[in-house]
């Protein structure tokens, strides 16, 4: 993972990340959510491949990596009910790796935060492909029981 330029926040959150018990394709996710080098709609506008950066969800914000994972009206239902807790006045946080911040405090859902921006984004790659997403109002659950298979796997040492 070659950064050349990693602001201190960044570090700090690469200390988050790498020491997660999560599959390593959701720690690379988040690295890349925390140095918004996500293929976001307004990542793909200032590299000119679109015109425009609306987001699909809502169409109303520019889909920055902050408003696709965290903060667009149309997720709220994923997170309100175990990251309810959040001020909402940090929906307009600059950075992801800011949203990662204000989640430590509580270190137990560090994990399913995680794995659920995992699949907030997963998921919304799957609807921009017409590949039959889940319904967005599935995902908290989704993510939950696959944090829950993830560890059950982990704990008994299998390989699949
Ligand atoms: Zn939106």
């Amino acid at each position: 993972m070659n950064q050349p330029q990693v602001s201190d926040l960044q570090k700090g959150s690469w200390k988050i990340i790498w020491k997660l018990k999560v599959p390593e394709k959701v720690k690379h996710f988040l690295w890349k959510a925390c140095t918004n080098s996500l293929p976001t709609k307004d990542n793909l506008l200032k590299r000119k491949i679109l015109k425009e950066s609306g987001c699909a969800r809502c169409s109303g914000d520019s889909e920055s990596v902050v408003h696709a994972l965290w903060s667009c009206s149309c997720i709220q239902v994923v997170w309100e009910t175990e990251f309810g807790w959040v001020d909402r006045s940090l929906m307009t946080l600059a950075s992801f790796s800011e949203v990662l911040q204000k989640i430590r405090v509580k270190p137990s859902l560090l994990l399913l935060f995680a794995v659920t921006a995992w699949s907030i984004w997963y998921q919304r790659n799957k609807a921009r492909l017409n590949e039959n997403p889940l319904p967005i109002h599935n995902i908290a659950d989704f993510s939950k029981n696959y944090l829950c298979e993830f560890r059950g796997v982990d704990s008994h040492h299998s390989h699949r």
